[in-house]
């Protein structure tokens, strides 16, 4: 099992689930939302071999944590993973998009300066703006688009611009999803849960999504969900092996 983009940290008890992660996963994105929660975070789950902590300041937080960029920028160079990153334009979060964008660009400069990172990136209603700044910083990385929910003019933009896209169950159960996961790349899509925050019927989804994202892909994608999953190791085996 996969999991691309959770918030492990954030579950009631993150200790006793980042074992059961970490024995039933082979690879788990433990993404944070603010550099000290990566601090503290991935001290505490440094024994887990199978769990990455991505390095993180979530757009909703930006504003109130920008005094946390710093930290963020000089914590770069420790990390090939940084996530949760990006900009959100939802009408709730557009008084902050001028500090949410000056955030997420700053942060993609240092990562092209470093050689590139594997970035798990936030762009809901904010597609445009956030391919702009990564065409800007080509030497930035690999941009993981996760939950992706813009038009499919802008996906087939991200899809030009090399992007990946973390695919959660949810996208499954609306037309616009599907539609959209129809026309992603077959060798650039992983599974994530976004867990604890997505939700269904009320419960959080748990890190063990894979099988169920794969299932779905084999209906939209017409493919068997074996030849699935093995896509989704052999993707992820590319981007571990990749150098930064
Ligand atoms: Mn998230």
């Amino acid at each position: 099992m996969i999991d691309f983009h959770t918030h492990l940290d954030l579950y009631p008890n993150p200790i006793h689930i980042a074992e059961c992660v970490n024995a039933r996963n082979m690879f788990t994105l433990c993404v944070t939302t603010s550099p000290r929660a990566w601090l503290g975070t991935s001290r505490v789950f440094k024994r887990h071999e199978n769990i990455i902590v991505g390095l993180g300041l979530h757009p909703e937080i930006a504003a109130v944590k920008v005094n946390e960029l710093e930290q963020m920028l000089a914590y770069l160079l420790e990390v090939k993973y940084v996530g949760e990153i990006g900009m959100d334009g939802l009408p709730q979060n557009r008084a902050t998009l001028a500090i949410q964008k000056a955030v997420f660009t700053s942060i993609v400069k240092e990562c092209a300066k470093q050689n590139g990172k594997i970035m798990s990136i936030h762009s809901r209603g904010a597609v445009n703006d956030v391919l702009t700044i990564l065409r800007s910083n080509p030497g930035a990385g690999i941009p993981v688009l996760h939950w992706f929910s813009g038009t499919k003019d802008e996906l087939r933009m991200a899809n030009d611009q090399g992007c990946y896209f973390s695919v959660n169950p949810l996208m499954l159960n609306s037309t616009r999803g599907v539609s959209l996961i129809a026309e992603m790349p077959r060798d650039r899509v992983l599974p994530e849960s976004d867990g604890p925050f997505a939700r269904w019927r009320g419960i959080p989804l748990q890190p063990f999504v894979a099988e169920e994202v794969a299932f779905g892909l084999s209906r939209i994608w017409r493919m068997p969900s074996n030849v699935i999953l093995d896509g989704f190791k052999h993707t992820l085996n590319k981007l571990t092996s990749l150098r930064f």
